[in-house]
């Protein structure tokens, strides 16, 4: 079968890999440029230089389906970790790398399997016939296949005229920043809520710090976009400002223990969304085409599940090509799965980076609707009989809906007026003066938010 995939990010890349091993003729294009040596600008994929972990389900699908790239993903450095989950024992959590050194991994792996190309090239659109999709156009060249494959992610708006529009989800109400730092030589890490992370949970804002691999780590602020003021965080006086004035993040960024390797990194606002197979005409699926990864479930990083999902529905994909005899019509039995396992995690994220938000600008927990997955989790510091639920949920094993049991647990505790409480540092008040106060002493243009090295 010849196979063309719109996008060589982790999706087009692992799709490709896989399918190139069955035998099949693919070719992935993509309109950045290949790796070089030094920085790689994406301007394809905005959150490329962002703060990224990696769940375990991404080292187990390459493990399963591409051995040679989670070996060169190690060769680079990326670090496997455990956690030890509540009701499951100590178990393999993933991996720390930054998201450059793992893509880098999976395109040089990519350049060794035979019957794989990944070409650089704008994919303009589709060409159809008799109502079924039967190649691209590259750069106005046009590229035919058996099967088209749309990994375009979030921001891919190549068969936008084909696609029914997203069916649930949105902008959450959330923006972030961030920079990369890398600790000194023989520096032991910040405060780490686990192996991977540290979170720390403030009146009316959220602090991530994710630890990569050979001491790179990322610090996180994540604000409502609501607030404008703390758009002036993307500038290095501010940010460093409120670095100092975080208990947890002075510890993490202080200079006797790490050195920053980037700007300022600005994101943008959050998304969460759903797009499943659906043509604009109705259909349950386009013939010739489907969609996979984040051009079909996009979630806010808050729990680093994108990568994960993204993996797992290449997984079930290769599957079914495996098993259906019309390569062509796969979309249908794909978009089955995909309401069924996917769409649960964008609809969990909407449901709880929303109530976040709102609780962030002084609501309460709102005890009229089910509570949301980050609160239930809370609940269990109160009451123990939460937390082997919390397993399934956590490791993504099962979904979300696995919470449900013990809602009305988590509900009386609420209702008894506990709350959980703050993270020790600022106010979303006091960071604004923080803030303001930075930029009055030292007024500084906005940067370009590049990466200084690799
Ligand atoms: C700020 C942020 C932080 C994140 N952190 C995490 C995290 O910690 N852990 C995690 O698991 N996930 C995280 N994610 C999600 C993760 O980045 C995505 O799930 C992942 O990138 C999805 O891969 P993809 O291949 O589907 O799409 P992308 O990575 O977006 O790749 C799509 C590719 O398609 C190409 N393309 C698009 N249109 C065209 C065209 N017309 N022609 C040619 N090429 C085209 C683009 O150049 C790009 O290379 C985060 C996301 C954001 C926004």
């Amino acid at each position: 079968m010849r196979v063309a995939i719109i996008g060589a990010g982790p999706a087009g890349l692992f799709l490709g890999g896989a399918l190139a091993g069955r035998g099949h003729d693919v070719i992935a294009v993509d309109r950045d440029t290949r790796p070089p040596a030094g920085h790689w600008p994406r301007p394809g994929v905005m959150q490329f230089h962002h703060a990224h972990a990696f769940r375990p389900q991404v080292g187990r699908a390459l493990g399963r389906e591409w051995p040679a790239a989670l070996d060169a993903w190690l060769a680079r450095g990326a670090e496997p970790i455990t956690f030890d989950v509540p009701g499951m024992g100590v178990v393999p959590a993933g991996h720390r790398s930054r998201r450059d050194t793992f893509e880098r991994a999976l395109r040089a792996t990519a350049d060794t399997v035979p019957g794989l190309t990944v070409a650089q090239g704008h994919v303009d659109g589709v060409i159809s016939s008799a109502g079924r999709v039967r190649g691209i156009v590259v750069d106005g060249s046009p590229v035919e296949a058996d099967l088209v494959v749309d990994a375009s992610g979030r921001s891919g708006r190549s068969v936008d005229a084909l696609r029914a529009p997203a069916s649930a989800g949105g902008p959450c109400g959330m923006a972030y920043v961030d920079r990369q730092y890398r600790l000194h030589d023989g520096a032991e890490p910040g405060p780490m809520s686990n192996q991977l992370a540290w979170q720390g949970d403030f009146d009316g804002y959220q602090v991530l710090v994710f630890l990569h691999e050979q001491g790179h780590f990322s610090v996180v602020l994540v604000r409502p976009t609501a607030d404008p003021a703390l758009k002036d965080l993307r500038h290095q006086t501010a940010f460093e400002a409120v670095c100092r004035a975080i208990p947890g993040l002075a510890a993490w960024t202080d200079p006797e223990r790490a050195a920053p390797v980037t700007d300022v990194l600005p994101g943008g606002p959050l998304y969460n969304t759903y797009r499943g197979q659906r043509g604009r005409d109705g259909r349950p699926c386009i013939p010739g085409l489907v969609s996979v990864g984040d051009a079909v479930a996009t979630t806010t990083p808050i729990f680093g599940r994108g990568v994960a999902t993204t993996f797992l529905q290449v997984q079930q994909l290769v599957a079914l090509l495996g098993s259906v005899t019309d390569p062509g019509l796969v979309g249908e039995p794909f978009g089955d799965w995909c309401e069924a396992t996917m769409r649960p995690w964008v609809v969990d994220h909407v449901d709880m980076d929303g109530d976040s938000v709102r609780r962030w600008e002084g609501g309460d927990v709102d005890l009229t609707r089910r509570l949301p997955s980050d609160l239930i989790m809370a609940a269990a510091e109160r009451d123990p009989a939460i937390g082997p639920a919390l397993g399934g949920y956590i490791s993504m094993l099962q979904l979300p809906s696995c919470l449900d049991p013990v809602e009305p647990l988590a509900r009386r505790v609420y209702e008894s007026g506990w709350r959980p409480a703050f993270t020790s540092g600022p106010t979303r008040a006091e960071l604004r003066e923080i803030v303001a106060g930075a930029l009055r002493e030292s007024p500084e243009p906005a940067q370009a938010g590049r990466s200084s090295g690799t």
